[in-house]
């Protein structure tokens, strides 16, 4: 099956009591059982629900993966992963991370004798360098946030396999749409489905999906283990805003690239960071591993003043300033002073977080509003 074909239909079958073609929300905690251990394959909610199921199948399938696993948040996916983990072991992640995810890592998880290496992953030699009998997993995100840097994910996942990890790929930004990190020799591929796949901003979930026998065996027994599972109405939610989610990021890249070039052409814009531009440092990789480059895209402006990012901030009218990424609707952020205020100035600018540099998340709106709201901005 395609791709377009399997967002609509994997996992998903007409209710057997109905013929409901909606798959229901199983909002039960619950299932009744015909004997002691006569059961229909649901005991309780935590373990297994119908809902959850049909949407993991179809998560795993947009992945060319075996399994799936939904969680409650992104974090909750990656605190999974994490749990696979023992005492002792060691794991080489980028620099480049979601804020979330280095907070997790280092606040939560180093305390329990996990060590956390964290490199540029632009060259594998600086990786390898990191690696050692401990390493026990390599962390990727790609493309990161705010810089839009590509990681070769390839070279990453032979360098895991040399060292005995497994690889970890985030593909929250590309989405399976764009790229499918297990095909490229990932172990494990980790969403937030929050972003993209959910797409209409009202859902906070995380999902992992492997072909691994042995690590899903983990990925489930820590599922429900831990107990950080996704609830029935959110799984029925985002099994409807999967639906259109090949729509979506279609429209997304059309409208990504025109904002990418619109912008570079600006007279107030310095820099663009998109890594559908030939001149981006990345390119090659990215045209290797990705179907086209996204709605993800960050620029800074000429003088780097902080007023006059603050400005345009306030005065655009389509776009919202807000947190978080991938729904219909065109967002606004400003990473120095949201999702990058916690890290010191110095560094920050160093890995290119100036202070006037812009996030967009580009939605699905008609492209001439949003150009014309960005035009009137910067204006
Ligand atoms: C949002 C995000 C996360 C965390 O996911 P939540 O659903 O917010 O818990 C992890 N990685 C990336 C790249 C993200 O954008």
């Amino acid at each position: 099956m395609k791709f377009g074909t399997k967002a609509i239909h994997a996992g998903v079958k007409p209710d057997e009591a109905t013929g409901a073609i909606m798959t229901p929300i199983y909002q039960t905690s619950t299932y009744v059982q015909d004997g002691i251990g006569n059961h229909k394959g649901y005991v309780y909610s935590r373990t297994q629900n119908p809902t959850r199921d049909a949407l993991e199948k179809n998560i795993a399938a947009l992945e060319n993966g075996k399994y799936g696993a939904c969680f409650a948040s992104g974090i909750a996916a990656i605190d999974c992963v994490i749990k696979m983990l023992n005492p002792g072991d060691e794991v080489v992640s980028t620099n480049d991370l979601y804020g979330g995810t280095f907070r997790i890592f280092k606040t939560i998880f180093e305390k329990y004798g996990i060590k956390f290496h964290f490199v540029g992953m632009s060259t594998s030699d600086a990786v390898r360098a990191k690696i050692n009998e401990r390493t026990k997993l390599v962390w990727v995100e790609t493309p990161t946030n705010p810089m839009m840097n590509i990681i070769d994910i390839s070279a990453m996942a032979a360098i895991a396999k040399e060292a005995g990890a497994i690889l970890c790929v985030d593909n929250t930004f590309a989405t399976p749409y764009l790229q499918n990190p297990l095909d490229l020799g990932a172990d494990i591929v980790m969403h937030s489905v929050t972003k993209y796949l959910g797409g209409h901003s009202d859902v906070v979930m995380g999902a992992l999906v492997t072909s691994d026998e042995a690590i899903a065996k983990e990925m489930y027994r820590i599922q429900n283990s831990s107990g950080a599972v996704t609830a029935p109405m959110d799984s029925f939610l985002v099994l409807r805003g999967i639906k259109t989610l090949h729509l979506r990021m279609q429209r997304h890249c059309e409208n990504g690239e025109k904002v990418a070039r619109f912008l570079s052409e600006h007279p107030k814009v310095d820099r663009v960071y998109w890594p559908g531009f030939s001149e981006h440092p990345n390119h090659e990789i990215a045209k290797k591993q990705m179907r086209h480059f996204g709605g993800m895209i960050s620029f800074s402006l000429k003088g780097d003043d902080l007023e006059d990012a603050m400005n345009l901030v306030k005065r655009v009218k389509v776009f919202a300033l807000a947190e978080s990424l991938g729904g219909v609707e065109s967002l606004i952020g400003h990473p120095a002073t949201m999702t990058h205020a916690a890290i010191p100035k110095e560094e920050r600018q160093r890995t290119g977080v100036v202070d006037s540099l812009i996030r967009l998340s580009v939605g699905v709106e008609d492209i001439d509003d949003i150009l014309e709201d960005l035009e009137q901005a910067l204006g």
